[in-house]
């Protein structure tokens, strides 16, 4: 075993720790984490095992998910600086942009969310209306929201309130697709995860001329037209239960590319093609061996959310928990 691996798994040892890997991890860094899933999945996780540390290998929005719900543990964060541009792309109060290229990328985002606004504009100018947080945003972004959502049950979380109307952030292809689905009115926040927003209709049906017989998965977070083409939209949770339990061997998978590993280790016998090479998060590969190591090591990156902040984010996550 390569000595950085029996490191990690002394010093976990030692320090009572917990790894959790997000499906979109490095495979190395899924190969050593006690559990992999989605944010929130790892997060509940998290909550209810008997251990002091949490290693969160993932973005920062996820490790503050962890903090929130997991308060009396130290929860880590291998890479300070993965973040997640969807998530900063809506602030309370004051607006700030923290991220505009990928060096090395070939497709680069485009811009177009209003910088000049904050959530606090968008709820004075609907006064009354709740605002439903995508599990994607910041622990003062939850703070400041009625509820929150994940992509799973985005719908099922609009249509437990009573009103009418509803304010969703940031995602706005998140949003398109639940105001498909729901007869209430969605204001929607235009934020996007660059990942799934470069897919294009003529990704699909390149796709679907390669690979006549596959199944083809997409991720509520792309685009409104590349949904209409699909065979299946669901969060990635769903994606692996779908492709589990689904009689067809081969799909295409339209999400970032680390979801690929679980996918082909949990059905050896089917295929699975990515709708395009390039759906990789930066921010997500951030995290390596050596900085979960490092961060055991020095007990670093600790992120805590302050209480005045956790409990009204933590209400926002237990209104969506109590939801079947
Ligand atoms: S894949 Fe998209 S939503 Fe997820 S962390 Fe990366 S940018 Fe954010």
């Amino acid at each position: 075993m390569p000595e950085t691996i029996e490191d990690i798994l002394r010093l976990k040892q030692e320090k009572n720790a917990v790894i959790l890997s997000h499906n979109y991890q490095r495979d190395e860094v899924q190969d050593i984490a006690d559990f992999i899933g989605d944010s929130l999945e790892l997060s509940r996780t998290a909550a209810g095992l008997d251990c002091d540390v949490i290693v969160f290998c993932g973005v920062h929005f996820m490790a503050e998910s962890a903090s929130i719900l997991s308060p009396d543990k130290t929860v880590l964060l291998p890479e300070l600086d993965a973040g997640c541009p969807m998530a900063d792309m809506i602030q309370v109060s004051s607006p700030r942009t923290v991220w505009k290229t990928f060096p090395g990328y070939e497709v680069q985002p485009t811009f177009v969310f209003p910088h000049e606004f904050t959530l606090r504009d968008i709820k004075a100018k609907y006064p009354g209306v709740p605002v439903v947080a995508y599990v994607n945003t910041t622990a003062d972004v939850k703070a400041e929201s009625d509820i929150c959502c994940t992509s799973a049950n985005v719908v099922k979380v609009m249509e437990s309130l009573p009103d009418e109307r509803v304010i969703c952030i940031p995602d706005r292809n998140l949003s398109m697709w639940a105001q498909k689905n729901t007869k209430k009115q969605v204001i929607a926040w235009d934020g996007f995860c660059h990942v799934h927003d470069r897919v294009t209709k003529d990704d699909i049906l390149k796709a679907r001329k390669e690979h006549p017989n596959a199944v083809l998965m997409a991720h509520p977070e792309c685009r409104p037209e590349v949904l209409d083409l699909a065979d299946h939209v669901t969060s990635t949770s769903g994606m692996l239960r779908f492709a589990k339990a689904s009689d067809a061997r081969e799909f295409i998978v339209g999400t970032e590319l680390g979801l690929m590993r679980r996918l082909k280790k949990e059905n050896p016998d089917k295929v699975f093609h990515p709708l395009r090479r390039d759906m990789i998060c930066p921010n997500m590969k951030k995290t390596t061996l050596n900085s979960v190591l490092k961060a055991l090591k020095e007990m670093k990156n600790i992120i805590k959310v302050p209480e005045e902040i956790r409990v009204p984010a933590k209400r926002a996550l237990d209104r969506m928990l109590e939801i079947k």
